[in-house]
């Protein structure tokens, strides 16, 4: 009886930025103790002809869900919007990785994020279709700001209709990329792009940071996109995050399957409907790296982009827009691209943990006060900061003061992904990515639920927008540790 592990890996690291490079694949005596489960699950590659193929196998397909109805309810601003046309079209972009008994689909959403109770419809959907276990499904929003309404945020309510149309079409793409399944080889790089993230929030002169009475905070030291002119900041409070993963996938034979990147920044802006960056880097990954294969799926799912974005407040001569910022993120991971080494030879493993955490709610004063300020609005959406803060209290207190939020940790051969369902500041991803036992570990928010920002204890006590109460931020000020600790234990359990 043979046993073969394939374990040993290079790692070439160079300027901030390594790459996957090599593997030789050691035949083992079945004593090595490692865990068997790790191991791409019994495969005999001595097999004769006619046997399937073992190892890696990988399937990818982009579905449409630009929505068939409109006008749609668009979110992500403090107001409600609505748009009536497709400027660019949105897409789930699906992928199908099996290896052995292992099979799980990592897909990738165009909205500004989706509820964890839609992701479960799909889900199980999705799950009857192919067989994949539920807890083996990851399913994440980009967070483009000009897509419709999946979730009810601030000004913005969830849009009925898109819903409906939403949860099967999730389900569909995941169920497409299953049926095209296909022996694959995989490798991964991770290439560097500091021009188009910077640290959003800035610590302020005391008494000047924006604020408001019905946000749970007071005396606010922290404000987020400042202003270049704005002489009353001081410091930014963060770092970020230059990383840009790229993860290709291709045939046995060479010919590209997909590939999924990941950077940590806000969306660019576009007007609706636009899945903004993201998409226009997708299509400049497909056009380029495969040649415009319709077949071929690129996505760049959101790292931790919390408490960054594009604009740079040191910096009034700045120009972006979600063109030049999908240009730049695609020249720097068509470049990673071009010096990833492939391999068939990969294991899969995905775990799933449920945190149950507390909702921070406002008490009885605040709501009084919060539902007197709302009773000219005769139940329409709130036009100012503090009437929307004002129905975000009221909103939370008639939610369950508990939550069980969803963590996955996923291994893909030496690589890593750990997901939130939260919007993740820098420090908190680079937490995880520097204590992750698996050297090349990465992040990805909004997946899986949307339970809104989880500042770090710390910036809570500094105030600002991501830290003021509504539905898009409302896990308790403890949140962060221990959904990092809850991570990294999910991990640990994957060291081999
Ligand atoms: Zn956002």
């Amino acid at each position: 009886m043979q046993n073969k592990f394939f374990s040993q890996r290079k790692d070439r690291i160079s300027n901030h930025r390594f790459v996957f490079v090599s593997v030789i694949a050691v035949l083992l005596s079945v004593s090595v103790s490692i865990g068997s489960d790790w191991i791409g699950g019994g495969n005999d590659l001595s097999a004769g002809s006619g046997a399937p193929e073992s190892g890696l196998y990988v399937g990818a397909y982009a579905i449409n869900i630009s929505p068939i109805e409109f006008p749609v309810i668009v979110n992500g601003g403090m107001y409600e919007r609505t748009a009536d046309k497709v400027i660019e079209p949105l897409h789930a972009r699906c992928f199908v990785l099996k290896s052995g008994e292992k099979k799980i689909a990592i897909c990738v959403v165009d909205s500004c994020m989706v509820p964890r109770d839609i992701l479960d419809q799909s889900k199980a959907m999705a799950s009857k279709t192919t067989g994949i276990a539920v807890e083996d499904i990851m399913i994440s929003s980009t967070h483009t700001h000009s897509a419709p309404s999946s979730f009810g945020a601030l000004g913005s309510s969830a849009d009925p209709k898109y819903v409906r149309f939403l949860i099967p079409q999730l389900a569909k793409g995941i169920k497409f990329a299953n049926d095209r399944l296909q022996p694959a080889q995989m490798g991964f790089g991770i290439g560097e792009n500091k021009n188009n993230v910077f640290n959003r929030r800035w610590l302020m002169e005391p008494g000047t940071a924006a604020t408001n009475r019905f946000s749970g905070k007071v005396d606010d030291r922290a404000q987020m996109n400042p202003g270049v002119a704005n002489g009353n900041k001081i410091r930014q409070l963060g770092g970020v995050d230059t990383d840009v993963y790229v993860v290709s996938f291709q045939d046995r034979a060479g010919k590209p399957i997909g590939v999924l990147a990941n950077y940590s920044t806000h969306y660019a802006g576009a007007p609706s409907l636009s899945a903004d960056y993201f998409g226009l880097f997708a299509n400049l990954i497909q056009k380029e790296w495969s040649g415009g294969d319709t077949k071929f799926v690129a996505a760049m799912s959101n790292g931790t982009s919390g408490d960054t974005n594009c604009l740079d407040f040191t910096d009034a001569k700045r120009k972006f827009d979600r063109f030049t910022v999908a240009r730049e993120l695609a020249d720097t991971a068509l470049a990673t691209l071009k010096e990833i080494e492939y391999r068939s030879d990969v294991a899969i493993e995905m775990k799933q943990a449920e945190l149950e955490l507390s909702i921070r709610q406002a008490d009885e004063k605040e709501l009084t006060a919060a539902k007197k300020l709302l009773e000219p609005l005769k139940g329409s959406k709130p036009r100012t900061l503090e009437q929307v803060y004002a129905r975000e209290a009221v909103l939370l207190s008639q939610l369950p003061s508990k939550r069980k939020i969803v963590l996955q940790a996923i291994r893909i051969g030496d690589l890593a992904i750990a997901t939130f369902p939260n919007e993740v500041f820098t420090e908190t991803g680079k937490k995880i990515k520097t204590q992750s036992p698996i050297k090349a570990t990465f992040n990805i928010e909004l997946a899986n639920g949307a339970d809104g920002y989880i500042p770090p204890p710390a910036h809570h006590k500094l105030g600002g927008y991501t830290t003021w109460r509504a539905r898009s931020s409302c896990l308790e000020e403890d949140a962060e540790p221990k959904i990092v600790a809850r991570l990294l234990k999910l991990l640990g359990s994957m060291k081999d």
